[in-house]
């Protein structure tokens, strides 16, 4: 095993040679405390968990009061659509780019510092994340991983004693996350909007090298990759329907070019099923609620195929042309997607015409009475073939309806033929048991906040193995209390 300096740095976007970051140091915090290590993510990185978790210079290292030897330290400039209207500079105001590594198995991570210090990106703001927000994103941007959802992960959990202004008091914290780029639409929405053709260019093509090699060289190499992300982007968006996970701010400089889940702020999974649920207090006209995240998904997509423009054709007519060839297929890819996820969650083998509507009477079912969207999709999943009166029946508040859509239901899994326990096997592998509902995660920040974080290492632990049936953990399956029943997270982080 090695240590954080004798890591291999490649930092080949904080090595890029243009306007796309500014060095920075990081600004030391008081009394660091590691709060948790992910050990399965520092092995991966060829670290020694146990003994970083030991090491004062790991520790420090990881609350950005020490650099890391080949480390880079930027911060990168982007803009982005925030709630629909166009800010032309945001960029890493509390995020620093420690710099990309080669991991003993050959694979690229980016590690960044998150809440390290102002950067010449933070505007007014003081450059902090405080521990309420990074417990968040910490164990979420984790349980979503182990739902196996594409995301940006977290290395580590550091907390400090130095009071962080919000609408309290609060203590300053900071989050190492990974990634192979934390690129989003919003770096080339910030050249597009400049008029910076050649950043547009190059920036594109690190991407292309790095993330997507198999594009490299080939000619028609920018449509061929901007209709990967458009791809990727509506498969995430569908994984994210699936599971119930509500993001909460898909601004466009919170889109990942990756197509990975990225900005854990006022997010939320679905207790009762809403399909309008709004999670972020501050979306009042509810532009982000749960149902409207693929249509979200589109028209981010469609920034960020403005913004490339330049890429695609000499003739600005022809390259609206592919533009909108390449968005158009949009619809198509996120409802195959969409319906493929349905299909498994309701143990569906084959497909049939009929199973779109089964599978929306079914979500009506559970929307009329506000159905908890986990509870009821695990249930589903340990149906048995001849019970007529499930216990999952109880939880409905519109009986009527799901004792006529049973027999349907039943009908069509028999056309599959599929024995019980495979389909309750396979079912269980994509309904999970356990996720970060609001009030588990405020019940670990409120014990953290007293010093006490063993509710984060529990909570994470529950939350790598979500489809497994852990009885020894049932309670975080439950329906949350009803006082915890509405919490709504505000953007202050
Ligand atoms: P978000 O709403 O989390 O996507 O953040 C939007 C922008 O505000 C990004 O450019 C962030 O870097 C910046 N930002 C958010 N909070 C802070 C903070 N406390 N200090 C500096 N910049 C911040
Ligand atoms: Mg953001
Ligand atoms: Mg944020």
């Amino acid at each position: 095993a090695i240590t954080l300096d004798s890591l291999e740095f490649t930092n080949r976007f904080a090595r890029l040679d243009g306007p796309f970051h500014a060095q920075v140091e990081p600004q030391p915090l008081s009394e660091v405390r590691l709060l948790h290590l992910n050990a399965q993510l520092a092995g991966q990185l060829g670290l020694d968990a146990g003994a970083a978790a030991r090491d004062p210079d790991f520790v420090a290292a990881m609350a950005g009061n020490r650099k890391i030897v080949g480390g880079a330290y930027v911060a990168s400039v982007y803009a982005g659509h925030q709630f629909g209207t166009l800010v032309p500079q945001l960029g890493d105001g509390r995020a620093n780019l420690i710099g990309e590594v080669l991991t003993p198995s050959g694979e690229q991570f980016e590690l960044q510092l998150k809440g390290s210090g102002q950067t010449p990106f933070s505007r007014f703001a003081d450059g902090r994340a405080v521990l309420r927000s990074s417990i968040r994103e910490y164990l979420c941007s984790e349980a979503m991983h182990a739902l196996g959802i594409p995301t940006t992960r977290a290395l580590s959990l550091v907390g400090a004693s130095d009071p962080v202004q919000r609408e309290r008091f609060e203590r300053a914290a900071v989050v190492c996350r990974v990634a192979p780029s934390f690129v989003r639409f919003g770096h080339f929405e910030y050249f597009y909007f400049r008029n910076r053709h050649e950043e547009i260019r190059q920036l594109a093509d690190h991407v292309i090298e790095a993330h997507y090699p198999h594009l490299a060289g080939f000619p028609e190499r920018y449509a061929a990759w901007l209709s990967e992300i458009v791809q990727r982007t509506a498969r995430l968006m569908a994984q994210w329907q699936s599971v119930g996970f509500c993001h909460g701010v898909m601004n466009t400089d919170n889109m990942s070019v990756l197509g990975l889940t990225i900005d854990y702020g006022p997010y939320g999974f679905l207790d009762g099923f809403d399909a309008h649920h709004i999670c972020n207090h501050s979306d009042e006209g509810g532009r982000y609620a749960y149902d409207r995240q693929p249509v979200i998904g589109q028209w981010n997509c469609s920034k960020l195929l403005q913004a490339t423009l330049p890429l695609l054709h000499e003739d600005p007519d022809q390259s609206v042309e592919i533009a909108n060839a390449i968005l158009t297929r949009y619809p198509a890819d996120y409802m195959n997607q969409m319906m493929s996820l349905w299909r498994r969650k309701l143990g569906l083998v084959s497909e049939q015409e009929e199973d779109r509507e089964l599978i929306n009477r079914f979500l009506n079912l559970l929307d009329k009475g506000k159905s908890d969207f986990t509870r009821t999709f695990r249930a589903l999943s340990n149906l048995r073939d001849g019970d007529d009166k499930p216990a999952m029946r109880d939880e409905l508040l519109d009986q009527a309806a799901f004792d006529a859509w049973l027999p349907d239901y039943r009908a069509r899994l028999a056309q599959d033929g599929q024995p019980e326990a495979e389909r309750q096997q396979a079912m269980r592998a994509v309904n999970p048991k356990y996720v970060l509902r609001n009030h588990l995660a405020q019940a670990a920040i409120e014990k953290a906040e007293a010093s006490d974080a063993s509710e984060i290492d529990r909570l994470f632990r529950v939350l790598q193995r979500p489809y497994d049936e852990q009885p020894e953990f049932d309670a975080y399956a439950a329906e949350p209390p009803p006082e915890a029943r509405h919490i709504s997270v505000s953007c202050s982080s």
